[in-house]
């Protein structure tokens, strides 16, 4: 059964509201401006939904009409309030000069403010009003700026948070302004009195379908006397202030809502919310015992919680979470490789972890107790999920064969540990400093000897955190009395860890102690070598820092190329793109450069020039690389990799039959997700890695189909293996979440030797 817990973004419909809005649809369905019956009873209706509306938010004057939404509210409230400020300036009179928002309204209100600002020619300054830590309105400031103001926009309840604005605080600040001030009311609908027209609060946008109407409705509040400009004009209906054809359903479906909102007995008590939140939260403390929550509980919704946890990305999360049948939504855009932080978090001054990091659970007023108590005992499943994985703290001697090769990625950043399975000794290279609680419970739990910590090159956006994981693990670090700056043991030509060993190979040019770690197995074949950033994939690290060695880059790469030659494959110390691994090959095909300089078409000096002059037009930021003058090939990563499951299906029954490759993540598959019938070879993707030997191996025609929760993670893992030469590599587009959950005819899929 899935819980539902993102209520924040939307609901679903309360059955008393379906009923309504089928009603409608059946019965009442005339048109509230017909004058014979059926449009008598719709405007009875509609007079009926619009007067519990007002005793619900306390507004029994002013204007109170029936929209498609908050956005639409909040368009026509931003267009009211300049469109007045202009005929004042257009009449003669000097008009204030600024508009204010909240930093962390919703993007509706900056977003309508500029477009209207534009549209209207006003020109005039759209400023953020800052928040304090606690999410709260700077009032000080606020008030030094009001005078100066001709609209304030500032939310009831936040989105992301939950926080509660000081509304009278800010009524307070205003005093003496002649500001018109907006009060997006969306998130407190039904869970905070608003008594609108107590306050002077002259806009009030709300939506329905965040308080179990459906999508589609919204309301609008202008007080008695406030400007109002329609933004539709057309039939006259809403009294000519808002045209178009009532949505009656939508209307129908609010008023039911309403209705149980006035009568109670549906939703639960502020009290009753606050006592689910705390059983919430006790439940997220015990899964996830460094669980940081982003908003104090005392000013901020119940029905919100908002948190982070250490070492642990929103997308590893989240993951998790829909595995357990929990959905949540993440603070952040998950999608990109690198997260975008929450500008909410970030205006509150949260550290930049918490703002990438953040995970939203939003529960419903309407939820039930019971559902509260499934919920809490998912999170704990979840937690013991991770614990039995070794990614939490918990559990030592986890089950399952050790990986060679595990990778964690943070911001596109890269960290590897090899762990030989025979001796139980293991390296870990890049460690990150996000990472160190993490890595050394990964290590602790599995019960391994760690042999070294080593560093490709002294990092330019990090100290190494070499040190403190070697703090973290005294009693798994190995006998090594002294290791040099990049943490090779000292007077030791190669680290011996049981079945495999590593070679380490100067390549100065990013730094100028820049060095490649060769991985060889116990047939001293070479099997991949750690690059740092000297070769990422589609890019060149950038070599124009102060501890580079940029005329001797050039000659390192042909040293690389003489070591590894054009097939070995290289990991890299950053990954932006979700490519995993690349080789010299793959690269000289993307990289002109690269190519010119290791075919000798290039001398090591032109070489420095032409690399300095792609550098020179490198933001600071572009830290590490090329960038796309380099990583040049960003079209691919556009490239189409989906497959339809039909187009799935059909190659399961005829055609070469597919390998199926199933990139989730273990603590994923323990909470029992089921992939349909789909029988798929289990490769996670932080252990992709392992398997791209193997894969990149298939013949040319056998189609390579990797499956995850949604498609995203198996499309990066298509894309790489694309990348990697394997033109048949698919991704199931919607991921297991849309596969046909009884595809009992599906036929087994050919099994992967890896
Ligand atoms: N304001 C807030 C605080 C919101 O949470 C939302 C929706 O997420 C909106 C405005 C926009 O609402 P809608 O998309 O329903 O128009």
């Amino acid at each position: 059964m899935e819980i539902y817990l993102d209520a924040n973004a939307t609901t679903p419909v309360l059955a008393q509201a379906r009923a309504a809005a089928l009603s409608v649809m059946a019965d009442t369905f005339g048109n509230p401006s017909s004058i014979h019956g059926s449009g008598l009873r719709a405007r009875a209706l509609l007079d009926e939904v619009r007067a519990a509306a007002r005793r619900v938010l306390g507004a029994p004057t002013g204007q109170l009409l029936f929209t498609s939404g908050a956005t639409e509210g909040i368009q026509t409230a931003v267009l009211s309030a300049l469109h007045a400020l202009r005929q004042r300036r257009i009449a003669g009179e000097t008009i204030p000069a600024r508009v204010l928002y909240g930093a962390t309204e919703h993007k509706a209100v900056p977003e309508a403010l500029r477009h209207w600002n534009a549209l209207l020619g006003l020109q005039l300054h759209i400023e953020a009003i800052p928040v304090g830590a606690d999410g709260r309105h700077d009032l000080a400031w606020l008030s030094r700026h009001a005078p100066e103001a001709g609209l304030v926009c500032t939310m009831a309840a936040n989105n992301e948070t939950g926080v509660i604005s000081d509304l009278d605080g800010i009524a307070a600040a205003l005093a003496g302004s002649g500001a018109l001030w907006l009060v997006d009311g969306v998130q407190a609908l039904g869970k905070l009195p608003l008594h609108l027209a107590e306050r002077r609060i002259d806009y009030a946008p709300f939506s329905g379908h965040k308080l179990y109407a459906p999508k589609g409705i919204g309301m609008l509040y202008v007080r008695e006397g406030a400007p109002l400009t329609p933004l539709l004009m057309g039939g006259g209906q809403e009294g000519a202030l808002r045209a178009g054809t009532e949505n009656m359903a939508g209307i129908a479906a609010l008023g039911a809502v309403l209705s149980a909102l006035e009568a109670g007995g549906v939703f639960a008590s502020p009290e009753r919310l606050q006592a689910q939140r705390d059983r919430l939260a006790a439940a997220l403390r015990d899964a996830f015992p460094g669980v940081v929550f982003n908003a104090p509980f005392e000013s901020s919704l119940p029905t919100t919680l908002n948190f982070s946890v250490p070492g642990m990305s929103a997308r590893m999360l989240l993951d998790l979470f829909d595995a357990a049948g929990l959905r949540m939504s993440g603070g952040s855009a998950c999608s990109a490789a690198r997260a975008q932080p929450s500008y909410v978090l970030e205006a509150m001054g949260l550290p930049a972890w918490q703002t990438e990091s953040a995970v939203r659970l939003s529960f419903g007023a309407a939820d039930s107790a019971g559902l509260i108590d499934e919920a809490c005992a998912r999170l704990q499943s979840c937690g013991e999920a991770l614990r039995a994985t070794c990614q939490s703290e918990g559990v030592q001697g986890a089950d399952g064969p050790v990986e060679l090769l595990t990778r964690f990625v943070v911001d596109g950043a890269c960290c590897y540990i090899v762990a030989d399975e025979s001796s139980r000794r293991c390296v870990v290279i890049d460690p990150l400093p996000q990472l160190t609680d993490r890595l050394a419970q990964w290590i602790h739990c599995r019960q391994l000897e760690l042999a070294a910590v080593l560093d490709t090159h002294s990092h330019g956006d990090h100290a190494s955190s070499a040190q403190a994981l070697r703090d973290a693990l005294p009693a798994s670090l190995g006998k090594c009395d002294a290791v040099d700056g990049l943490g090779w043991p000292r007077g030791v030509q190669a680290l011996d860890l049981g079945g495999h060993r590593l070679l380490r190979m100067s390549v100065p040019g990013h730094t100028q102690d820049s060095t490649a770690y060769l991985l060889h197995d116990g047939l001293q074949q070479l099997r991949l070598a750690f690059v740092g950033d000297t070769v990422m994939p589609g890019a060149l690290g950038r070599s124009d820092f102060e501890q580079s060695a940029p005329a001797a880059f050039g000659a390192s790469l042909r040293a690389l190329e003489q070591a590894v030659g054009p097939h070995t494959l290289l990991l890299p110390a950053h990954d932006y793109d979700n490519r995993f691994a690349t080789t010299l090959s793959v690269e000289c095909a993307a990289q002109p450069l690269l190519a010119a300089v290791l075919q000798g078409r290039l001398s090591d000096e032109s070489f420095a020039m032409e690399k300095a002059a792609l550098e020179q037009a490198l933001a600071p930021t572009e830290y590490q690389t090329l960038a796309c003058g380099a990583r040049s090939e960003c079209s691919l990563f556009d490239e189409q990799v989906e497959l339809p499951s039909t187009e799935l299906l059909a190659q399961m029954s005829a055609g070469p039959a597919p390998m199926l490759v199933d990139v989730r993540e273990p603590f994923e598959s323990r909470m029992g997700m089921a992939g349909g019938a789909l029988d798929a070879q289990p490769v996670p993707l932080s252990t992709l890695i392992n398997a791209l030997p193997a894969l990149t191996r298939l013949p040319a025609e056998t189609p390579l189909v990797f499956v995850c929760r949604s498609g995203n993670r198996s499309a990066q893992a298509a894309r790489a293996l694309r990348r990697l030469g394997h033109a048949q590599a698919w991704s199931l587009a919607g991921g297991l979440a849309l596969w046909p959950a009884q595809a009992g005819d599906v036929p087994g899929a050919e099994a992967l030797a890896i």
